[in-house]
């Protein structure tokens, strides 16, 4: 039997509820409970895949292949769990199951309602959730803030859930902001109480509130909110703003969270903590060797577009007691006149994934200067097509190389789309997704550092390197080092008389941790430190 930890936001968006409801997970591990996470968007979309990251920043992928809302990344790193498409439920997903029910007469003639058809889906999904993972706690956390009127089914499930369960078994929280006003450095806490009020009317009393402020949340404060909030002042915690993300979790003990959810869940004595979180996390502070990567994207002014890539490669680094400073760097910008001016002085060039033209020749431009200068390169899923690209171009004057995505007409096809992806119409959730085998080379630099022959990788992407290049391109020194056999597709490359060029056709930025570090990302910012002290 699971107990569930419900977490809402209150007053505005942005504050950090992700992290929050992550830290609490990391917490209760901590105690040694197991635990699965999920969240709930409130969005029409069925998942975030078809949206810009404009709107949505970064798609994080699980490993059966769910596109999802980027705080699962965090969920992830946060737990060091894998979580599944049951950690991500969308107002479309559930609607478009209600709807296929109710075409197929599912429902025997009913009307079809909000109450309790979508609303027993949802709570369906957090019981699910709970019996497939059989986590001693489920941590849910729902998108948007209280008020938004798209999240009133999912605060009316989760308030039925708590009606039909024991009390000790379900736990909110609710996240909010205690504004500092300019001028005079008062704390407000009327937005709390009027956040608590609306939730109220949600029928759902919190029973934890973490407050996020510029400001220090004193006592006289805490017994403000306890006042009007109705929760004990030892269940008000302050969200103090942190060097590191990392430190949250610290902070929420220190503060005594973990106890006070442990006390009302009824989980009894668990083990004190063994403390690796924060023996971590001292490590991580103590990093100070500067490496200074250049990421080359085209949503660069937009950093969570790249969230798992930004913190795969600040925690390789750290683990390693380097400090990562990532030079963001436009590829619509980059061209062969200038990038000179904006790569000679950085220690490693990476180039993550994306999608369409934009900004593309820029990338080919990064990777060209990686590899003519010796500069570390990481390519990720398109940071690997378009290095491919520019190695067709530029080291065999296949002129027009290119891929099929954004030139269908080109002679040299380096990436095309596989058959299994011609005729598909629809672009939501038919990409290759999740997880796929990759066999690697045992004489190989990946080899070395994943120490294994055969890897898992999660992917997300359409095309694929075109197998009918492969002999043009070992001419050209390029050594196909990780192979998935079933599809014979090419997942990893390395370069020859190259210091440090690999470059992959997954996402190995998802299976990063804090406490594990992807190897793929700690053997380039290792290459990064080699070529920093050539620098
Ligand atoms: N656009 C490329 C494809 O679909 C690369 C995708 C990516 O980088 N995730 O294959």
């Amino acid at each position: 039997m699971s107990k569930f930890i419900f977490v809402t936001g209150g007053v505005v968006s942005g504050i950090g509820k992700g992290i929050s409801a992550a830290s609490i997970g990391r917490l209760l591990k901590d105690r040694g409970l197991s635990v699965f996470m999920q969240k709930f968007d409130p969005y029409l979309n069925i998942d975030p895949g078809t949206m810009s990251p404009y709107q949505h920043g970064e798609v994080f992928v699980t490993r059966d292949g769910a596109e999802t809302d980027l705080d699962l990344g965090h969920y992830e790193r946060f737990i060091d769990e894998e979580l599944t498409k049951r950690a991500s439920i969308t107002t479309g997903k559930v609607y478009a199951k209600i709807i296929e029910k109710e075409r197929r007469g599912d429902f025997n003639g009913a009307t079809v309602q909000v109450i309790p058809h979508i609303t027993d889906e949802i709570k369906n999904a957090v019981y699910k959730a709970a019996e497939e993972s059989k986590a001693d706690v489920v941590i849910t956390e729902i998108g948007g803030t209280v008020g938004d009127i798209e999240s009133l089914p999912f605060l009316e499930a989760i308030r039925q859930i708590h009606a039909e369960n024991k009390k000790e078994d379900v736990l909110f929280v609710h996240t909010v902001l205690v504004p500092q006003i300019p001028g005079s450095d008062e704390l407000k806490t009327k937005p709390t109480q009027h956040s608590f009020k609306e939730l109220m009317s949600n029928g759902i009393k919190t029973n934890v509130i973490i407050v996020r402020s510029d400001g220090k949340i004193t006592e006289s404060i805490k017994n403000k909110i306890s006042l009007f909030c109705d929760v004990p002042v030892d269940a008000i915690v302050q969200s103090e703003n942190v060097e590191f993300i990392y430190e949250v979790p610290l902070v929420f003990h220190k503060n005594g969270l973990d106890n006070y959810i442990l006390r009302k869940l009824d989980l009894g004595n668990q083990p004190e903590s063994k403390g690796e979180w924060s023996k971590m996390v001292e490590r991580f502070k103590t990093a100070d060797k500067p490496v200074k990567i250049a990421l080359v994207g085209k949503y660069v002014e937009l950093h969570d577009a790249y969230l798992s890539v930004q913190q795969a490669l600040l925690d390789a680094g750290w683990d390693n007691g380097l400090m990562v400073e990532i030079k963001w760097i436009n590829s619509e910008e980059l061209t062969e006149e200038n990038s000179d001016e904006y790569l000679s002085d950085v220690d490693g060039i990476i180039v993550p994934g994306g999608f369409g033209s934009r900004g593309l020749e820029g990338m080919i431009e990064a990777s060209r200067y990686s590899r003519e200068h010796n500069i570390p390169y990481f390519g990720i899923c398109l940071g690997m097509q378009i290095g491919l690209i520019e190695i067709a171009r530029n080291a065999l004057g296949f002129r027009d190389a290119h891929t099929t995505e954004v030139e269908a007409k080109t002679t040299y096809p380096i990436i095309d789309l596989m058959d299994s992806q011609k005729g598909i119409e629809n672009l939501g959730g038919t990409l290759r997704l999740g997880n796929y085998d990759c066999l690697l080379e045992p004489d190989s630099k990946v080899h070395k550092l994943y120490g294994e022959d055969k890897i898992v990788e999660r992917h997300r992407h359409r095309y694929e390197f075109n197998n009918k290049f492969r002999s043009d391109l070992r001419r050209a020194g390029v050594q196909f080092v990780g192979i998935n056999e079933d599809l014979d597709l090419v997942e990893i490359i390395e370069l020859k008389d190259h210091p440090y060029y690999v470059a992959c056709q997954f996402h190995p930025e998802f299976k990063s941790r804090p406490n594990r570090p992807h190897p793929l990302f700690v053997g380039f910012v290792k290459a990064a430190f080699e070529k920093s002290k050539a620098n």
